[in-house]
């Protein structure tokens, strides 16, 4: 049997392109399919956000509080679409569960093994691939504009300096005279020192596909349907067009598309979308309305809103939402409403009219971890997608695990919190 590649990677988001160049890096055989161009899926359109301090999984017992009050109001952050209730309530059974003590306590660990080297194993890889100017290492800015947000803003903080997270007190004076366009409504934040972001989520993942490119590593338009493997032997892909596929050791990264690529081995996997928005405000031009106002040098979060800005290279983008609502219903319009509005209460007098709005789907599993590791029962096959909302975050560590499972070196992490067949 022809082998294509000794190894194919599937999906060219942030997680496969970062494996895949991490690979070729290593000097192995890689080819990359994808349906669509790179980085066009949730990877395209993220707050660029190195999330480092995240370590509370989603499913945890405030949520689950707040979330019943969120899913009925207009306004909220948090929504449900009617059309997608069935669908979703096994997965938010399973997210329940998740939140119960024990269960959350283990995923704490999970997600803070992964995170004690995320920042370090991503400027490594970005630095590998020429990409280290796309990365500031300089923190972000949590602020309020009231007591209860100053309130929500330092129990969060607390929870996670329990696990060594810094933050520091930013007084209104400072935020202000670091970001001057900023409402004057906001009256206080943290700064979380040890995070950081990039200028543009979508540069970075095309830069890691070049540099894949520059190690010989190909690169193919392919909607994969189905894998297979025959005994021990190699594993076959078929494809929407042309002919199947086949290489020693696959590696799944599809996203929120993998459910299906795992079921087609027999795995099956509660994994669903969280469905996040974006608007993108370009800088406006020298000499226009605004020109160097809206100066900001790192992503400031809004504890009452819900939302997160960073400046990036193609200007201040907004992000927020989470919408169950699957892989099929169309975008709301009203979410984008609902971010130009929180944008315009943020940074009064921005003009939002030229923003650009997109919609993207988090692949999210209902405890808010990854499946990252070898197939329990096919050989060369491996699995790393479910990122929810930590896939540019976690993509550097993600890549550096795979790659030593992929040539049986030790990766240091127990990967047993991110096994396919956990639930
Ligand atoms: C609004 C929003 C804000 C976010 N902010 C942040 C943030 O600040 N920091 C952070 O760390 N994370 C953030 N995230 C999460 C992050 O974007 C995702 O976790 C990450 O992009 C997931 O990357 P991925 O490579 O797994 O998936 P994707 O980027 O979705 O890539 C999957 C790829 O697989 C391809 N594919 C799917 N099926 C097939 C198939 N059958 N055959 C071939 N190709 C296929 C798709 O075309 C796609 O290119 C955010 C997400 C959203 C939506």
């Amino acid at each position: 049997m022809r082998i294509d590649s000794e190894v194919i990677v599937v999906g060219a988001g942030l997680v496969g392109a970062a494996c895949a160049a991490r690979l070729a890096l290593e000097g192995r055989e890689v080819l990359l399919l994808d349906m669509q161009a790179p980085g066009l899926g949730a990877s395209f359109g993220n707050a660029g956000h190195v999330a480092t301090e995240q370590l509370i999984p989603l499913a945890n017992p405030r949520v689950i509080r707040d979330s019943w009050r969120y899913l009925l109001a207009a306004d909220s952050p948090l929504v449900l679409r009617m059309a997608y209730l069935l669908p979703i309530l096994p997965w938010l059974a399973r997210f329940v569960l998740a939140a119960r003590p024990g269960a959350l306590a283990r995923g704490v660990a999970a997600l803070m093994a992964l995170q004690r080297t995320s920042s370090d194993d991503l400027r490594e890889l970005l630095q590998a691939c020429d990409l280290a100017p796309l990365l500031s290492l300089d923190g972000y800015l949590r602020v309020w504009e009231s007591d209860a947000g100053a309130r929500a803003a330092r129990r969060q903080a607390a929870e996670v300096a329990a696990h060594g997270i810094r933050s520091e007190p930013m007084p209104a004076q400072a935020i202000h005279a670091e970001a001057p366009a900023l409402s004057a409504d906001v009256s206080g934040g943290l700064c979380f020192p040890d995070t950081g972001h990039v200028s543009d989520p979508h540069a970075v993942c095309t830069g890691l596909v070049a540099a894949l490119q520059r190690q010989a590593g190909r690169v193919q338009r392919a909607r994969v349907l189905e894998l297979y493997q025959e005994g021990r032997g190699p594993v076959r892909l078929t494809q929407a067009h042309g002919p199947a596929l086949h290489a020693r050791q696959v590696l799944v990264c599809a996203g929120a598309w993998s459910r299906p690529l795992a079921r087609s081995l027999g795995y099956r996997v509660p994994l669903d979308t969280e469905r996040g928005y974006h608007i993108t405000v370009p800088w406006p031009g020298a000499g226009e309305p605004g020109a160097g106002a809206i100066a900001m040098r790192r992503p400031i979060a809004s504890t009452e809103r819900s939302v997160i800005m960073t400046p990036m290279s193609v200007g201040l983008r907004m992000t927020g939402t989470v919408e169950f609502g699957g892989m099929h219903l169309p975008p709301d319009p009203r979410r984008y409403a609902l971010l130009r509005r929180q944008m315009q209460a943020l940074v009064p007098g921005l003009h939002t009219g030229a923003a650009s709005t997109w919609m993207g789907f988090r692949p999210s599993l209902p405890d808010h971890l990854p499946v990252m590791g070898a197939a329990p029962r096919h050989r060369g096959v491996f699995f790393a997608f479910g990122h929810q909302h930590l896939g540019l975050t976690l993509s550097g560590v993600t890549a550096r695990i795979m790659g030593a499972l992929m040539q049986e070196r030790a990766s240091g992490v127990d990967l047993s919190a991110y096994r396919i067949d956990r639930f």
